[in-house]
């Protein structure tokens, strides 16, 4: 089946001035995406924006008015690392509504699997805090959504934005129809994300955090996906998986401090493919996150698309297995020993 890209020239209207999460990253991304001839090949579908009673599913109504008025006073410094203009409220809803496009796509079986190129990003929101240019958050968001429109009980939120996504582990910490997956960096904003962070009461187990080294690179990245992330996907067996697609954790990233490659990202995407054609023939929205280095961001989202587009169930991975560097073994055994007792691993 094909793939859905959900992306709008109104996802440019959130004006964040000179911020590094600005309109640049996916203009510039989705010029390259033509240029390369890749849009000729997806299905292009449009966003739409997300109704109140659809962000309330993870944000407080009280919550989502303050960003409503924030934007109607004309936007500026909204704390805690988001700013925004007058069109951020409206952005924000559209990011989160393609977020649910995509769900609906894949879900109704128009598209195999899509990508949803949307901004501001979520990852880091809470449901009554907007932080690290986070207003809305989209992921969560839609694994609500998911649940409640078509009736799913278990999916699979995999998370390889160079930061922690505080934002969707607190919102899912007790609750087992959601499993979080996500790598970062150790330390790295906002210090969150711990190894021993494994969820609580029925969550218990269904919270996987793995802090990596400053500067772990694709051998790395791909020793936690096959070593941890694999054999508990293909345990739990997800009826969706959403990726947290940041690409923060680029080499060439100016806020990121990792050393993941363009070919890094690919053959975890690979992996992600897999898991997903594995579980649920294959049905796998992905949702930007960070990635502030426009060539670094729009070559990567190019690689991705590329390989969730081209895949092939039947196929297995394309560029074999790598050995990790130095870093990650110790710190992926230690999430092995935490998850161990909930997992088989
Ligand atoms: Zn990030």
């Amino acid at each position: 089946m094909r793939t859905g890209l959900i992306y709008d020239t109104a996802y440019l209207n959130h004006n964040t001035g000179g911020h590094p999460e600005s309109s640049n990253r996916v203009a510039f991304t989705y010029d390259i995406l033509g240029k390369a001839g890749l849009l000729e090949r997806l299905v292009s579908i449009s966003p739409r924006q997300a109704k109140r009673d659809e962000v309330a599913l993870v944000h407080s109504q009280e919550y989502i008015e303050r960003v409503k008025a924030f934007s109607e006073r004309g936007g500026g410094n909204f704390g805690n690392d988001v700013v925004g203009s007058q069109e951020t409220y409206v952005t924000a809803l559209l990011a989160a509504g393609g977020t649910l496009s995509a769900v609906d796509a894949v879900l109704e079986k128009q598209v195999g699997c899509a990508f949803a190129m949307v901004r501001p990003p979520g990852h880091h929101a809470m449901p009554n805090l907007g932080m690290g240019f986070c207003f809305f958050n989209n992921v969560s968001i839609a694994a609500r959504y998911a649940i409640k429109k078509y009736g799913l009980s278990k999916i699979l939120i995999i998370d390889w934005d160079e930061h922690h996504g505080n934002g969707t582990e607190h919102i899912f910490y007790n609750d087992p129809s959601v499993l979080y997956f996500s790598v970062h960096r150790n330390w790295s904003y906002p210090a969150t994300g711990h190894a021993d962070k494994a969820g609580e009461g029925s969550g218990l187990g269904y919270n996987i955090n793995v802090p990596l080294p400053r500067r772990s690179g694709d051998a790395d990245y791909e020793h936690v996906f096959r070593r941890i992330l694999q054999p508990v996907a293909l345990e739990y067996l997800p009826e969706l998986v959403i990726l947290s697609a940041g690409f923060d954790a680029h080499a060439k990233d100016p806020i990121g401090e990792m050393n993941l490659s363009t070919f890094g990202f690919m053959k975890l995407a690979e992996i992600v493919c897999e898991i997903a054609s594995s579980c649920c023939g294959g049905a796998l929205v992905s949702v930007l996150e960070g990635g502030y280095n426009q060539s670094a961001l729009a070559e990567s989202v190019l690689g991705v698309l590329h390989i969730m587009d081209a895949w092939d169930a039947d196929k297995t991975s394309l560029y074999g297995q790598e050995k990790p560097v130095k870093v990650s073994v110790s710190g992926v055994n230690q999430v092995s020993k935490i998850h161990g007792k909930y997992w088989k691993l």
